[in-house]
């Protein structure tokens, strides 16, 4: 099917549209520049942005894929999750370009485009296959038995998100937001063994009966590891030395990487799955996919991580997924489906 793919959740307004598992068309625009001086993504200024840029984007789609509305055979659109005010432009602009065209709409569910991309550069899922998400908002590793109609988390961050230790730290060591991709090329230069920063969650504590507990096996938490830097980097301008950046980066990369890699193969070897797949921003990170490329070898598990640039926020991976359930046979959303803003991970369409 030829399906074209819109999404708004947070700050880039991206229209993808895909023949099958075949990219065609991958148009972005991004408001991150407007958001770098607050640190963040200040909503009512995404929302803005998404307005502006709703139109233009869709009319580069159409244009770098040669096929006009009219050849489309279905609308997909982030519904949830992601900045309300964000999703509702995405939305609203979806359902008007739907009704206009009578063309099927479908609802999607922003997380598991991140994992459906992967379809557009390795082909179809094998299922089940182990999904390790982590983006900006989101650290998750799900149980993907059937990538059209639900997926079952096995675990997830239970404070910050793998994105979101990335961009904190980065702001400490005073480098631009998004703080992942400075931090990527900083570390290059740096030793990942320079500092041992804690691995959250790892060493799981005995429960009553004395044996190692299973609670948090396979949940993830970087706010201790993000403090430790930070306290680390006070000490050291406190004594009035420099602060070695490039191994501060590199040893917090080290211990973000190693946490996600040692949960995924974990999680992979536990249900007896060979296939992983990473996604979401962080899944860019150069240094997490040589880990999980050499870790997964050792154990027969297969790793599949799109290119950097499908990582990240885009309207492909929007695409591909409704690509994947209109090829299921999975029934459109209703016209007036709504967004929503905390859409569970369960919910793969509405
Ligand atoms: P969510 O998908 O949870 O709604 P989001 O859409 O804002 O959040 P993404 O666009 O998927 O997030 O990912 C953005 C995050 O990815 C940012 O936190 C950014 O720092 C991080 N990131 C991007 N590139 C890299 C990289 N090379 N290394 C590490 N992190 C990276
Ligand atoms: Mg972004
Ligand atoms: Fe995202």
């Amino acid at each position: 099917p030829l399906v074209l793919g819109i999404e708004t959740s947070c700050d880039e307004t991206g229209v993808g549209i895909v023949r099958g598992h075949t990219l065609l068309a991958d148009a972005l625009a991004s408001s991150v520049d407007e958001h770098a001086r607050f640190g963040g993504v200040v909503p009512e200024v995404a929302s803005r942005a998404h307005l502006e840029a709703i139109v233009p984007t869709m009319e580069r789609a159409l244009k770098d894929a040669g096929v006009t509305l009219a050849d489309i055979d279905a609308i997909a659109v982030t519904a949830g999750p992601g900045l309300a005010g964000a999703l509702l432009v995405g939305v609203a602009a979806a359902k008007g370009y739907a009704l206009a065209a009578e063309k099927p709409i479908y609802g999607v569910n922003h997380l598991a485009a991140h994992v459906a991309v992967d379809t557009l550069e390795h082909g179809p899922l094998p299922e089940p296959a182990i999904a390790l998400l982590v983006s900006g908002g989101h650290s998750s590793l799900l149980e993907v038995d059937d990538l059209a109609t639900g997926v079952t988390p096995l675990g997830a961050t239970i404070d910050d998100a793998a994105g979101e230790a990335f961009d904190k730290v980065a702001r400490l060591l005073g480098m631009p937001f998004p703080g992942g991709p400075p931090i990527d090329r900083a570390a290059r230069e740096g030793d990942p063994a320079a500092i041992p920063f804690p691995r959250g969650l790892t060493a799981p504590k005995a429960g009553p009966d004395g044996k190692p507990s299973a609670a948090h096996r396979f949940d993830f938490s970087f706010s201790g590891l993000k403090t430790a830097v930070a306290r680390w980097v006070e000490a050291r301008e406190r004594l009035g030395e420099p602060v070695p950046v490039a191994d501060v980066a590199a040893s917090f990369q080290e211990a973000v990487c190693d946490v996600l890699v040692a949960k995924a193969v974990d999680a992979c070897r536990d249900r007896g799955i060979e296939t992983l797949v990473i996604g979401g921003g962080v899944a860019a990170n150069s240094r997490l996919r040589a880990m999980a490329e050499e870790r997964c070898a050792r154990h027969g598990i297969t790793v599949r991580a799109p290119r950097p640039k499908l990582c990240t926020d885009n309207g492909a991976m929007v695409a591909a997924l409704g690509a994947h359930l209109v090829a299921r046979g999975v029934a459109p959303s209703r016209l007036d489906l709504p967004a929503d803003s905390a859409m569970p991970l369960t919910i793969v369409s509405v």
